[in-house]
């Protein structure tokens, strides 16, 4: 692929970012075939190279008046459909490889939502375990002493990711707001309910996966009901996955962390959990002492181990390779949706669709969170507040929505049931759309 030795040659030892445009192209094909006029224009050459990529410098001040510097990058990856739109991440390991993977699959991603919205990420390789409030707050108006100037409603809208909650969008909405003098709440998204942010928000992207989830099971004449469920992570994004698995009848009998996993054969306990990660920050082995010792931490070994029908990875990129993809299948998997952005490598991916296990790609799985970021725009946009059921519901049509058009669209293209393919396709066609439209920009 002429265009793949490009971005290999543009892009060197972004190995992630790699991965990500390879897995998009192998769906193209037949897409070029139906639509000629797209390759006429070199939208695939096009849609591969970011419209704008900012790195620049975060010094700061620790605790103990020794001066930090980070890295903060910005990559404005494509402005087809609306304001660039993606979260920012915080991990030692955020380098531009994987800022460009996650601004690229987010692209695609937000097209599958349906909502005016573009696509970019952003973060940086400050490690917020172990800084303490102020070391947190410093860091963060730090960084948005420089990002500001390149955001804004209409231009540029972050929001959170690995590292970044509700505590650090508040800081960074609080030095925006400064800066700027202007109080433009749709600049970020998952703010606090009491400022601007929407409800269901914080739960969008676990939930919106078991939604998404539900619909798979639905093709085969079945629910989550009575499934026992895998999760991956402790974060956001499986404390919400395992709440909304709960609440439809099947049971998360475990979760993971860098150090380990819990097997909890009664239903992991959502409050003990969040009490763990949430408001202790620790590790997954606490969990155990909280809930009575009915459950096991295995240390270091890998959660895919555990038999399950579900499994819901939604830690981080290449959590699951291809050896747990075979744990899962000799174990009966028969559902596997990617919560995090990536996690599931290439040849786990191909093992699981040879072997009948439905799987879906994170770009139409864990939509849910942007989708209800483009919710909490709107409702910026038109100075409103909805309920959270109204939120919710809303999340669960756009949801189901994706779930179509990925079916519709792989059907389209005689490869039913591809939803890797459903998405990658869909995704790609509504931007190269608009990038058609717009002409040589
Ligand atoms: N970081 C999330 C994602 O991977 C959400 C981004 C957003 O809400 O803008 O999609």
């Amino acid at each position: 692929m002429p265009v793949y030795d490009d971005v290999l040659r543009r892009n060197q030892g972004e190995i992630e970012f790699h991965q990500a445009v390879y897995e998009v192209l192998e769906s193209l094909s037949p897409v070029v075939q139906k639509r000629p006029e797209f390759v006429e224009a070199s939208i695939i050459e096009r849609i591969c190279e970011p419209e704008r990529q900012i790195i620049f410098r975060v010094p700061w001040v620790d605790d103990k008046n020794v001066v930090q510097i980070n890295r903060g990058f910005r990559v404005e990856f494509n402005s087809a459909l609306g304001p660039f739109k993606g979260g920012l991440r915080f991990h030692p390991s955020v380098y531009l490889g994987i800022v460009k993977f996650l601004g690229f699959e987010q692209v695609f991603k937000n097209a599958l939502t349906s909502m005016p919205i573009g696509g970019g990420k952003g973060g940086s390789d400050f490690d917020p375990k172990g800084r303490s409030e102020g070391e947190i707050m410093r860091f963060c108006q730090s960084f948005m002493t420089e990002l500001y100037r390149h955001i804004g409603e209409y231009t540029d809208v972050p929001a959170g990711d690995i590292g970044v909650g509700g505590r650090e969008i508040g800081y960074l909405f609080g030095q925006y707001k400064r800066i700027t003098n202007r109080y433009e709440s749709g600049v970020l998204t998952g703010k606090g309910l009491s400022w601007g942010g929407s409800q269901a928000r914080t739960e969008a992207t676990g939930y919106g996966t078991v939604f998404f989830v539900n619909e798979m099971l639905k093709t085969r004449g079945q629910s989550l009901d009575g499934k026992r469920v895998v999760v991956s992570g402790s974060g956001n994004v499986a404390t919400f996955a395992v709440q909304k698995v709960h609440q439809l009848g099947g049971t998360v009998v475990a979760v993971s962390d860098s150090s380990g996993y819990v097997v909890d054969e009664h239903g992991i306990d959502l409050e003990a959990l969040r009490e763990v990660k949430e408001v202790e920050r620790g590790r997954i082995d606490s969990y155990v002492a909280k809930v009575g010792g009915r459950a096991t931490f295995i240390e270091g070994g890998s959660v895919w181990d555990v038999p399950c029908d579900v499994a819901l990875p939604c830690a981080t990129q290449n959590e699951l390779p291809v050896e747990g993809a075979k744990a899962l299948i000799t174990n009966g998997v028969q559902v596997v949706g990617e919560g995090a952005n990536m996690p599931t490598t290439p040849t786990a991916v191909a093992a699981f669709q040879a072997a009948g296990v439905l799987f879906a790609p994170g770009k139409a799985a864990n939509a849910g969170g942007v989708a209800t970021s483009a919710l909490e725009m709107q409702q910026n946009a038109s100075r409103d507040r909805w309920t959270f059921d109204h939120t919710e519901e809303r999340l669960a049509d756009i949801m189901v929505g994706i779930h179509e058009l990925c079916l519709s669209t792989s059907d389209a293209y005689d490869i039913p049931g591809d939803y890797v393919a459903g998405a990658n396709i869909a995704g790609f066609t509504q931007v190269a759309d608009a990038m058609l439209a717009m002409g040589v920009i």
